[in-house]
């Protein structure tokens, strides 16, 4: 099932000029219907059904049909993320529903250092990778 807008919870990001899951989806499909500040999926055989939309929605508008690897068929997944966790509200097709929650990150957000422990980039005109750059590398004897 491709995604599908709850439009009583959508409030089309409050009027933004690209709304959060415009901006998200990597095949272009989300669309802000601007009349009625609705979004929805203008081409629903396109989707893949990545959740990556219905995961940046700030208001848990968007159901999309989760993967059965992870809720039994039937079931529905709504994703609730923040900053540092991502919280599953799972409901399954009796009724039941469950809540799980996983962090997202390890480190508190803005203080990540991409290149902490890593060696200095060095030569950028040399044949070696980044990650080589300090290693001593086996030369070849004849
Ligand atoms: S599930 Fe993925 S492909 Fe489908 S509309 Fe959302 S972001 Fe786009
Ligand atoms: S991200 Fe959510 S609230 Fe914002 S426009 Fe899309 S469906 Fe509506």
């Amino acid at each position: 099932m491709p995604t599908f807008v709850h439009t009583e919870k959508c409030d089309g990001c409050k009027g933004g000029e690209v709304t959060a899951c415009m901006h998200i989806c990597p095949h272009d499909l989300m669309k802000l219907d601007v009349e009625r500040m609705k979004a929805y999926n203008q081409e629903p055989d396109q989707c893949w059904e990545c959740l990556c939309c219905a995961k940046a929605c700030p208001r848990q508008a968007i159901e999309v049909r989760p993967y059965a690897d992870f809720v039994p068929m039937g079931g529905t997944a709504i994703p609730l993320r923040t900053d540092s966790a991502i919280m599953w509200t799972i409901k399954f097709r009796d009724g039941e529903v469950k809540r799980f929650k996983f962090p997202v990150r390890t480190t508190p957000v803005g203080s990540i250092d991409p290149y902490g422990g890593k060696p200095p980039a060095g030569d950028i005109n040399s044949e070696l990778l980044f990650t080589e750059a300090n290693m001593q590398l086996p030369t070849l004897s004849s």
